[in-house]
C-alpha cells in the first residue's frame, strides 16, 4: 500500500531565510498522513516541530503545528 502526495505547502520559516514544508499524502483507503520538514539549517538547529490535535466534533478535527524553540520551549504557531 503506497501513499500518494496530495498537497505540498511551503511557508517561511521563523527566521525568514528558509522554508517549512508540509507534505500531505493519502492512499487508496482514504488514510491520510502528513509530515513537516524544516528546510532551513538555522531553524533546524533551533526548533523542533510539535503538533496538537483537536477534535471538537466528528469530522472537524484539525492539527495545529508549531515550531518549538529547543532552548526556551517557546512555541510559534505555523500557518499550515
Ligand atoms: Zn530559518
Amino acid at each position: 500500500m503506497s501513499y500518494e502526495v496530495d498537497r505540498i505547502k511551503e511557508i517561511e520559516c521563523p527566521c525568514c531565510n528558509g522554508k517549512i514544508k508540509q507534505t500531505s499524502e493519502s492512499n487508496d483507503w482514504n488514510q491520510t498522513r502528513e509530515y513537516i520538514e524544516i528546510l532551513c539549517d538555522e531553524c533546524k538547529e533551533k526548533y523542533e516541530i510539535v503538533h496538537e490535535y483537536y477534535n471538537p466534533k466528528p469530522k472537524h478535527d484539525y492539527t495545529i503545528y508549531y515550531c518549538k524553540n529547543k532552548i526556551n520551549g517557546q512555541k510559534i504557531q505555523l500557518d499550515l
